[in-house]
């Protein structure tokens, strides 16, 4: 995109992302540090850490918007050294950050989701993180339902001869990515033209309890696919969708967690970045996603997002496998 013409709230994001690179890749390669859950989902320093950076970026730039962001400050505050730990790793980035600040921002992040509001995964894919394999920062704008942007700041990607990049997208205007050090504008993203499903690359988690492997399996079986489906965490596989590096990222409800509902943290940034390279994303059903049902998508089942040239009749495969 020509530097010139990107919108103020979309370079506002793309800028965010070196901080959040920095500290994230501080941890990742030094001390990761995490807790679990209460729904025992893993959660690290490097989530806290990122979310509060990002939190007080909006609230001086933006204070009358909605925040809403994966984590919150409260199980975090009940343990000093680790609070101690996340502060330390901000501070690397805003050196007026301290415990109390750190959980102020941090919670700052809780905000509602209607309207206009951003939407953060400090760090999607935190199980990828904790392997130190791939995860990304992943931040949109929504408004009224519609994600107007989304941007994907994907440190451990290879994409383009590059280790580290940035994806990003604005609503009707196009999806571009570029480097973390990039003096120049972002290059096109573009998905493939191939449209035989025989010859599609499929994504999937790398986390078999967050899809239904077998069933990609009997699809990928079914649709006479014969190569191994990539197996990625995180939003990054919408990068390698809108990239034209493969044509169909799926998640599959499994059975053990049929009534599992899609954050939209986990969707909306990289939805916004397919769109606009071409792509289509549906549910499982083929229904478009609807973000206005709250933190999660609540009238979606499973995601199906694929270069776009034969996505129904792909779909209807699925559906007889
Ligand atoms: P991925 O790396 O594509 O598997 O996506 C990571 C996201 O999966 C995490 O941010 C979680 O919010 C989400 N997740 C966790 N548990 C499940 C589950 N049982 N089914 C689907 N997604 C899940
Ligand atoms: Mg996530």
């Amino acid at each position: 995109m020509n530097k010139t013409k990107i919108p103020d709230e979309l370079q506002f994001a793309i800028d965010l992302m070196a901080g959040c690179a920095v500290i994230s890749g501080n941890v990742q390669q030094k001390h990761i540090i995490s807790q679990d859950k209460a729904d025992h989902s893993p959660v690290t320093i490097g989530d806290y850490a990122v979310q509060a950076y990002v939190a007080q970026a909006l609230l001086s730039r933006y204070p009358k918007d909605e925040m809403v962001g994966e984590e919150a400050s409260q199980l975090l505050s009940q343990e000093e050294s680790l609070l101690n730990e996340v502060s330390n790793q901000v501070k690397v980035v805003l050196s007026h950050a301290n415990p109390e600040r750190v959980c102020d921002w941090i919670d700052h992040g809780q905000g509602y989701p209607k309207g206009r509001y951003w939407v953060l995964d400090p760090i999607d894919g935190t199980k990828g993180f904790l392997r130190r394999m791939q995860y990304v920062t992943a931040l949109a704008l929504v408004e009224d339902g519609e994600v107007i942007l989304g941007v994907l700041g994907c440190p451990n990607l290879n994409f383009g001869g590059h280790t580290g990049v940035v994806a990003y997208a604005y609503h009707g205007q196009g999806a571009w990515w570029q480097t973390y050090e990039a003096t120049s504008d972002g290059q096109p993203l573009r998905v493939s033209e191939i449209d035989d499903l025989s010859q599609f690359r499929i994504l999937r988690s790398f986390e078999d309890s967050h899809t239904d492997s077998s069933r990609i399996d009997a699809f990928a079986k079914l649709a006479g696919v014969t190569a191994e489906p990539i197996r990625m965490d995180s939003q990054a596989k919408y990068c390698l969708l809108a990239g034209g590096q493969a044509e169909l990222s799926l998640r599959l409800l499994t059975p053990a967690r049929a009534d599992y509902r899609e954050f939209i943290w986990d969707q909306a940034p990289g939805y916004r970045i397919v769109l606009e390279a071409g792509g289509i994303i549906t549910d499982t059903d083929g229904k478009p996603l609807d973000f206005t049902t709250g933190r999660r998508l609540t009238n979606n089942h499973g995601i199906f997002a694929t270069n776009g040239r034969i996505h129904a009749e792909a779909l209807e495969v699925l559906q007889q496998s």
